[in-house]
């Protein structure tokens, strides 16, 4: 299929992230109404309602309660063949050419909301959440600012990718805002630890998968099937209170410090959406075992920002980085979590780990840019910041891009709101 002359018969404002070409997964909620909705231009559509005039009839889906369901994880558990197919119907019955649902005058009114009308609701319910740390960027930077400039990776880094199980239940979907976390702190190593606020709240610019499934335990999913349990991607802000993760880390990884709030753009962009935009995964050396060795175009040419807030002030672009720098591929980290027998289920949640770049400016953690504290950054009022301050609001955004088309995520917000 053409995707790039596809159009729709919806008005899609220029530089809209979300052409007929897209058509992400989301849930809605207007009045009474709980649904799965896709997004086209300004206009959320409720998904409920075109099975309801029975859209979705001549698709092979037994059980349509799929469209009816408060979260996406059912449909999503279709699998991908499925639900490509709804997503083809839907870029049918959208496009220009087609009469169908553009003549239903009942079913456009009655389906079709300005997305202002309707509030975005976690699209899934996330089961298990795993965070990777798969930028080199990244994983060099910290290793030379706390361990030893001249082996900034520690020996395991190259050879698989290194992630930890995070917390699921508190992954939030964008605007929706979080209180600095409380915590153990140590700022003096030869006092005994305090409690209090913690005075180092960051954001981490991510991007999260969203698995299918399921698999069985016991199962392994092999390289070469696993793009086809990776329903679709989101912006992801990891927030991190890096005092506490100092004291706490040792030895079994990060704990309070990483679950206080994470932050999730609301519509699932497919990796369908995304293949024009695909690209080769940095050089991995040495070559990976091979059970992680794949071919061809694995990664994403996703262009990300985030911009910091101050209350009452003007936002500033802090962040210009890249889902292209990631070392280790979705398809590599999936298959890594499921090779010693862990299985997944649909709704799982893999973030990627902080997506640095090679430059100053595409660092993405405050950590970084303002590596350590010695770098502070100047906002719009002047004031000055190290890491994030109370009634700050963090925003991220993304989109892939080519002459043709654009293809991206909307935003995730969220506002650090002082400690209860
Ligand atoms: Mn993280």
């Amino acid at each position: 299929m053409k995707t790039e002359i596809m159009k729709s018969w919806i008005e899609v404002p220029e530089n809209s992230d979300f052409p007929i070409q897209n058509i992400p997964f989301g849930i809605i909620s207007y009045g009474q109404t709980v649904s799965p909705a896709t997004r086209i231009g300004n206009k959320a559509i409720d998904l409920s309602v075109l099975a309801d005039f029975g859209f979705f009839d001549e698709l092979d889906i037994e059980d349509l309660s799929v469209f009816y369901q408060p979260v996406l994880n059912e449909f999503i558990s279709l699998g991908k063949k499925k639900t490509n197919m709804v997503r083809q119907h839907l870029q049918k019955l959208f496009s220009v050419e087609c009469r169908e649902l553009q003549d239903n005058q009942k079913a456009c009114d009655l389906a079709i909301l300005s997305i202002e009308e309707v509030q975005m609701l976690l699209p899934v319910n996330v089961g298990d959440y795993t965070d990777f740390y798969s930028s080199i960027e990244h994983a060099t930077n910290v290793g030379v600012m706390f361990r030893d400039p001249a082996n900034a990776l520690l020996p395991n880094w190259r050879h698989l990718p290194v992630g930890y199980h995070g917390r699921s239940s508190s992954i939030v979907v964008s605007g929706t805002n979080i209180h600095r976390p409380k915590g153990q702190t140590r700022p003096d190593d030869k006092q005994p630890p305090v409690f209090g606020p913690s005075k180092q709240v960051d954001f981490e610019l991510e991007m999260a998968f969203i698995t299918s499934g399921p698999t069985k335990l016991g199962e392994a999913i092999d390289i070469s099937q696993a793009e086809e349990f990776i329903f679709g991607l989101v912006l992801f802000n990891d927030l991190s209170a890096r005092d506490i993760q100092k004291w706490e880390y040792v030895p079994l990884g990060p704990f309070l410090s990483k679950s206080f709030g994470s932050v999730i753009s609301p519509w699932i962009v497919t990796i369908e959406a995304l293949e024009p935009f695909r690209t080769e995964s940095p050089l991995q050396e040495p070559k990976p075992l091979p059970y992680l060795q794949h071919d061809g175009k694995n990664n994403f040419d996703i262009h990300l920002e985030v911009l910091l807030k101050p209350e009452n002030i003007e936002s500033s672009l802090i962040c210009k980085s890249n889902y292209k720098y990631m070392y280790w591929s979705m398809v590599q980290q999936l298959t890594h979590q499921t090779v010693a027998g862990c299985n997944i289920n649909p709704g799982d949640m893999y973030g990627s780990g902080t997506i640095s770049g090679p430059t100053p400016d595409s660092y993405g953690s405050m950590l970084e840019i303002c590596w350590k504290g010695t770098k502070p950054l100047t906002m719009k009022d002047e004031s000055s910041r190290i890491f994030v301050h109370d009634n700050d609001t963090i925003i991220m955004n993304g989109h892939a891009q080519n002459k043709d088309l654009r293809i991206g995520f909307g935003e995730c917000t969220t506002k650090i709101l002082p400690a209860k």
